[in-house]
């Protein structure tokens, strides 16, 4: 089927409309107009090919909100008008370990990115939301529990699921100590679902600007991490941090927070970071790790825990034109606190 979007031509250009088709629905798919495309960082450095790994045309978007329009003769999950929303991946294996266990992002073939990836079965480029339809295989859209606001939604499929999950990993509670570094498109999320899982948050910031806007988002308290004094009497005090940052950066002075037992997890920065030292770590058997998006299986969860528990990104509406100077301003961290496009507002060339 013929359809149409805005993809990057090549790193240095700004995005273009663009013109192309999408698979014929295979008996296990279901098609999408596509209502809300969620902008995230990544749709950035893969446009401008930071990774080194992009395919040009390159048709961004992972965070998809839709309705159904068409259904493959063996759906069984999903029928027209539904809706629907798909995150970072649009398959895997479904045979693994892994994929037995739910855990599709870590399937031992590696999953299928929802762009930028080769489809499993016939080689060709994935393509994103950025655009009016989606074709995909119905294990992989999530469905959209009533009452969850679709023109918020889209951000829950990565920012919201990249900080869920590292919080259901290291099963936050009531009671739960978490600290949050930095309060970005992900940052946010891991403040209002942490709140929501009736854990004490703490937002961790270089400066006392974000203290206003970490209490609104549902943080209890903002620490600062230049204040040596404050960052002192914090020892000890955290069971997780959910780094955010999305630049090499520095963890020596997060380390001594955690607890006896806890852990810092890296959801932001995609590549290397400074060197760090392992004292903290040995003396308190305190824990680094990492964690990328979720399952289909807990994306679902979390979008149903939205739902109930009425937690939304806060998010800014952008017609699809204005992708370029929304990419430009998340480069300057100028966004409360994701980018959605409205996708009424993208017309065929
Ligand atoms: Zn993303
Ligand atoms: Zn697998």
């Amino acid at each position: 089927m013929k359809t149409y979007g805005f993809a990057a031509i090549d790193a240095r250009e700004p995005l273009v409309p663009f013109t192309f088709e999408r698979r014929a629905p295979r008996a296990n798919d279901v098609v999408m107009e596509i209502l809300y495309s969620g902008v995230c960082h990544s749709d950035l450095h893969m446009a401008r090919n930071d990774w080194h790994w992009t395919v040009y045309p390159l048709v961004p978007g992972h965070e998809i909100v839709g309705r159904v329009i068409e259904i493959g003769s063996e759906v069984t999950r999903y029928k027209v008008g539904d809706h629907v929303a798909v995150g970072c991946m649009v398959d895997s294996c479904l045979e693994c370990d892994q994929c037995g266990r739910g855990e599709e992002q870590l399937c031992r073939k590696g999953n299928t990115g929802t762009y930028n990836a080769p489809d499993r079965i016939t080689g060709d480029i994935t393509r994103g939301g950025y655009s009016k339809h989606l074709v995909v295989r119905e294990e992989f859209a999530c469905r959209i529990p009533d009452g969850l606001d679709l023109s918020r939604a889209a951000p829950l499929l990565c920012a919201g699921i990249t900080t869920y999950s590292p919080l259901r990993t290291w099963n936050v509670g009531p009671g739960s100590r978490v600290g949050v570094i930095g309060l970005g498109g992900l940052g946010h999320m891991a403040v209002k679902l942490a709140a929501a899982m009736g854990a004490e948050v703490t937002v961790l910031s270089r400066s006392s600007g974000k203290a206003e806007d970490a209490l609104a988002l549902g943080a209890d308290k903002l620490l600062i991490s230049t204040d040596a004094e404050a960052m002192e009497a914090a020892q000890s005090s955290f069971d997780l941090i959910v780094d955010t940052v999305p630049v090499k950066h520095d963890l020596d002075p997060y380390l001594p927070l955690l607890d006896v037992d806890g852990t810092l997890v890296i959801v932001g920065q995609v590549g290397p970071m400074s060197a760090f030292n392992s004292v903290p770590m040995l003396l308190g058997r305190r824990r680094v790790a990492g964690s990328p998006i979720g399952g289909i299986r807990q994306t679902q969860e979390l979008l149903d825990f939205c739902a109930r528990k009425n937690v939304l990104p806060d998010v800014e509406m952008i017609r699809m034109d204005q992708i370029n100077q929304a990419f430009d301003r998340m480069e300057r961290s100028d966004v409360r606190y994701r980018f959605v496009i409205d996708m009424a507002s993208l017309q065929a060339a």
